[in-house]
């Protein structure tokens, strides 16, 4: 068999971990292939640069998931339903969609028990696949966002959202920061006030971003409460990935080991 190749697709894309993370597990796994990383400025050349390439997989990052959706000719039922695309395999001459932003997120936090209500602080394009895989396993889901122009799409889909102005804080189990607030700056999710009123209710409190303790987290922590970082979800969604690279040659636990290592990486 020759060398399959695969990469990210996205703009910008040289902060990505994922190069590493496959090519740690091709290595350790001894699968025939290699992971690179390429800059995509325009979504609707997504295709044909795919061919171009010769690549045989690809992950997509920000700002081209929907345009990776728009780009299948087939796709996995959930990714069909959320219209959002982070993994495209090739098979035969068509590209196969999948979404494992959102299992990835559902396994990172499967760790916390007897958890039922959920707050997310944050509307953008991480909160839509991990609104709606949570929705699907029984969780009750509620946005709170900033502002009120990205929670419309949500209301419509039937979830209770709030902004800053209209939220009266109550209890939930888990909070999570689902915002970018934090990862360049030092600024909280939502204001402070809330926060202490929902941190101090939740079983636990969970952060998208990782590699850093954030605001959110530093403040979860002052008030004792258990937390969690994001790199889980990116390891989770990167073993998914693979799976579906390699055709589930592997199982996830087998995978999990080597890709991990991304971690002992700056
Ligand atoms: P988007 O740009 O789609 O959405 C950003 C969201 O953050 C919006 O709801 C926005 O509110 C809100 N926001 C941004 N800054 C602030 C602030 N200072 N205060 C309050 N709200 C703020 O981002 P994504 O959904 O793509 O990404 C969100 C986070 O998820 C990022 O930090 C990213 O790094 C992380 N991520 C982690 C992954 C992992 O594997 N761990 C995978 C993918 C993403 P408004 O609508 O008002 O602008």
């Amino acid at each position: 068999m020759s060398k399959e190749i695969f990469a990210i697709f996205g703009n910008p894309v040289s902060h990505s971990k994922s190069p590493l993370m496959h090519n740690l597990a091709f290595q350790g796994l001894q699968y025939n292939a290699c992971y690179t990383r390429h800059l995509l400025e325009d979504g609707n050349k997504l295709k044909e640069t795919f061919f171009r390439l010769g690549l045989k997989g690809i992950n997509i990052t920000v700002p081209h998931k929907e345009a990776a959706f728009n780009a299948c000719d087939v796709l996995d039922p959930f990714a069909k339903k959320i219209g959002v695309v982070n993994t495209i395999v090739e098979r035969e001459g068509k590209l196969y969609g999948y979404n494992t932003d959102a299992p990835g997120f559902l396994k990172a936090i499967s760790e916390f028990k007897e958890v039922k209500t959920v707050l997310f602080l944050g509307a953008g394009g991480t909160a839509q696949s991990t609104s709606n895989i949570l929705r699907d396993e029984g969780y009750e889901v509620t946005l709170l966002n900033r502002s009120q122009e990205r929670l419309e799409k949500y209301k419509a889909d039937g979830f209770q959202t709030y902004t800053f102005e209209t939220f009266e804080p109550r209890a939930f189990d888990l909070v999570i920061n689902m915002t970018s607030a934090g990862l360049e700056d030092d600024s909280l999710p939502a204001p402070k006030e809330i926060l202490d009123i929902v941190i101090p209710s939740a079983k636990a409190c969970v952060d998208v971003i990782y590699g850093k303790e954030t605001p959110f987290l530093k403040l979860s922590k002052r008030h004792n409460k258990p937390t969690k970082d994001g790199s889980d979800m990116l390891l989770y969604q990167g073993i998914i990935a693979f799976e579906h690279f390699t055709t589930q040659t592997y199982h996830f636990d087998e995978i999990k080991p080597i890709m991990q290592k991304v971690f002992d990486f700056n």
